[in-house]
């Protein structure tokens, strides 16, 4: 695992190297050029954490308000949700947890599948009313 320090670092100095003042830029770069070789790291790796760090991002819902995690679901869940509030109410209490237990010290996997576990109750819950909302 890359050090996030160091990598906000690195993206600082690479911002700053895209700044409209010729030296500042030039000295951003060098700067973010060395922290990389001292940590053995290049741009490509850059990019793969930052694409790690979307996904994480768009499975809990960060960020942009985002689509409902229930399939067919047309209603947009807000920041930080992972469906929108009349389905996420229904998610069944202890799942709830689970889900917010696992996505704070994870692993990873054990998240995924409450949430898969959360959607399908209410999948079940929709077809046993008879076809959903
Ligand atoms: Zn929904």
């Amino acid at each position: 695992m890359i050090d996030k320090v160091i990598l906000a670092k690195i993206r600082k100095c690479l911002a700053l190297g895209k700044s409209s003042n010729e030296h500042e830029a030039a000295a951003a770069l060098a700067k973010a050029r060395a922290l990389m070789d001292e940590h053995g790291l290049d741009e490509g790796m850059l990019d793969l954490v930052e694409i790690e760090e979307s996904t994480a991002r768009a499975a809990i819902g960060a960020g942009m308000s985002h689509a409902c995690a229930i399939p067919g679901c047309e209603r947009p869940a807000k920041d930080g949700q992972l469906m929108c509030w009349p389905h996420w109410r229904r998610v069944p209490k202890v799942l709830n947890r689970a889900i917010f237990e696992t996505y704070a010290r994870g692993p990873v996997e054990a998240y995924q599948s409450n949430v898969a576990e959360a959607i399908r109750a209410i999948q079940d819950k929709e077809a046993s009313e008879g076809g959903g909302q």
